[in-house]
């Protein structure tokens, strides 16, 4: 067969840790024997982001704008252990969220599903994914403990210094909290615009929900950019694809979500984000098996897995013990890149070995070879443990069978 040649390169943003080892043997078996692989490589692992002063994180931010698809390996954010640990000039920030800021994304996460895994959810049969808003709320806060009598209001300052203010409360001797919360338009905005874009991209319904009966103007504007934004850009683009916007309250949107079978993107506030995406992950059973896409609102794509280095898995590799490290979500960062960027540069046959490559991964873990992580939740009698590499080249087999 001949390799697939590619047009238009994908940044490449390698990482740290074990899923640096598992990049590598993803590329040289599952990639560089099928394509003419075109990437533009930046290297984040935190060793090169160190000596670059974090450089290379801004440059490969500015290379995805440019080129509108990227594929990114896990990286350290670091903490205190690791200024030692990687002897680091400074305690440099998540790579994550500099280009999330620099792209003004929104991260979409989502299951793979496999038969023999089964979700916690019995009724559960297609991927839910969830979209976190990650701006502001309760994440941006100004709080204060009240240690005795007194009034707290809110207080907006004009620029030409006219005040507008509104109690919150008068405490009595017992006091209490206040706290102040806020959210930009902009950003509200920004993030609505990403999920209607992303809904259109995978042809899935958009839920989203809000408490707008008990927080009139604070989550009604909310609800109210959603539905202005839909009914003026997205409209018809939904209708002609046969999709739906559903606005509900929050709860109203929970329960619905227990109850259905999945199949929808769910946007979520920040806070309910947060809690929601770890109640989704754990139920359809493994972190191993998410993936994450950061969308900008102008249609810019970046592909990750949702777990982190696997450190400890790591530490084992280094000490010459065998690991088995689960790479699917890692390929399927590949591959939803290449079929993105084989759909944006009319490649069908890029986008087509994408689909192969995620169905011969599929079909390997069904047929019962499988790493560690989920020979411990399948419900598949006696499934083969692989090792990181042999996993992989377990699904080289399934792939090269297929084409
Ligand atoms: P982690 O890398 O997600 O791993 C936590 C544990 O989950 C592992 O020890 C392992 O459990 C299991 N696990 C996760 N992914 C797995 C896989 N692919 N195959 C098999 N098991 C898997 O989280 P962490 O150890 O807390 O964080 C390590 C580093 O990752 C940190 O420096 C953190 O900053 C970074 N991080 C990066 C990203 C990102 O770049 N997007 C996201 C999160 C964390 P067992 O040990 O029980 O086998
Ligand atoms: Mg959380």
């Amino acid at each position: 067969m001949d390799k697939i040649i590619m047009k238009t390169p994908i940044v490449e943003m390698d990482g740290d840790e074990m899923t640096r080892i598992l990049w590598k043997m993803i590329k040289d078996e599952l990639l560089l024997p099928f394509i003419e692989l075109k990437t533009e490589y930046y290297d984040l692992g935190l060793k090169h982001r160190n000596e670059t002063d974090d450089k290379v994180t801004r440059d490969s931010a500015e290379a995805t704008a440019k080129y509108g698809v990227a594929v990114k390996c896990a990286t350290i954010t670091p903490n205190a252990a690791r200024m030692s640990e990687y002897n680091l000039k400074e305690m440099w920030k998540s790579p994550n969220g500099t280009i999330r800021a620099m792209l003004n994304g929104t991260v979409f996460r989502s299951p793979i599903i496999v038969k023999g895994i089964e979700p916690y959810v019995k009724n559960w049969k297609k991927p839910i994914t969830i979209a976190r808003h990650a701006y502001g709320d309760i994440y941006l806060n100004s709080e204060m403990r009240i240690e005795g009598p007194g009034k707290a209001e809110l207080v907006f300052t004009a620029p030409d210094g006219t005040k507008t203010s509104q109690l919150i409360h008068e405490f009595d001797e017992n006091g209490g909290v206040v706290q102040g919360v806020h959210n930009c338009t902009g950003s509200i905005e920004a993030f609505a615009r990403c999920c209607f874009n992303y809904a259109l991209d995978r042809r899935q319904d958009l839920w989203f929900g809000a408490k707008d009966t008990i927080s009139k103007k604070y989550d009604h504007h909310f609800k109210d950019i959603f539905n202005g934004i839909y009914e003026k850009e997205y409209k018809d683009k939904f209708e002609a694809a046969g999709i739906e916007f559903f606005y509900t309250l929050i709860d109203d949107i929970v329960a619905r979500i227990m109850r259905s079978e999945g199949g929808m993107i769910w946007a979520c506030k920040n806070y309910d984000g947060d809690v929601m995406s770890d109640m989704v992950s754990s139920a359809f059973g493994s972190l191993a098996m998410m993936t994450s896409v950061l969308v900008s609102p102008s249609g810019v794509y970046e592909y990750e897995a949702a777990h982190g280095t696997v450190q400890r898995h790591y530490y084992q590799y280094l000490e010459g013990k065998e690991t088995s490290t689960n790479s699917v979500a890692t390929i399927f960062a590949w591959t939803g890149a290449l079929k993105k960027r084989g759909e944006l540069d009319g490649i069908p046959e890029l986008s087509d070995f994408a689909s192969k490559l995620e169905k011969a991964t599929i079909d390997t873990i069904e047929s019962g070879k499988m790493t560690k992580d989920l020979s411990l939740i399948t419900t598949l009698d006696s499934p083969t443990v692989l090792n990181s590499l042999d996993f992989i080249k377990a699904i080289r087999e399934t792939l090269e069978a297929g084409l």
